[in-house]
């Protein structure tokens, strides 16, 4: 356990290297560049997932996840061999 001075308030809080940790005196969190940058991270991939065909959901019944991840594994061999006829079209001599 170390300690880390709060932002906040000022005062020194038990602090276990957690970027979540809140202070003990105001409750405000101890290590806000942290926990927004790991907010930030969280909203990327989150982004990132949304860009797929079908996005799965956490809260998705297992059958739900699985058609959905097979749409995405679909749409994803289906835009490889689109770009490779791009491609291949393109490479082609006219
Ligand atoms: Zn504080």
């Amino acid at each position: 356990m170390s300690q880390k001075k709060c932002p906040h308030c000022g005062q020194w809080s038990e602090w276990s290297n957690n970027f979540q940790d809140k202070c003990e005196h105001c409750g405000e969190p101890l290590s806000k560049v942290e926990l927004d940058r790991a907010q930030k991270i969280a909203n990327e991939k989150e982004q990132n997932e949304k860009n797929w065909m079908f996005y799965v959901h956490p809260d998705d019944s297992s059958i739900v996840k699985f058609f959905k991840k097979s749409g995405n594994l679909f749409y994803m061999v289906f835009m490889t061999i689109m770009t490779f006829l791009m491609w291949l079209i393109a490479a082609l001599p006219g």
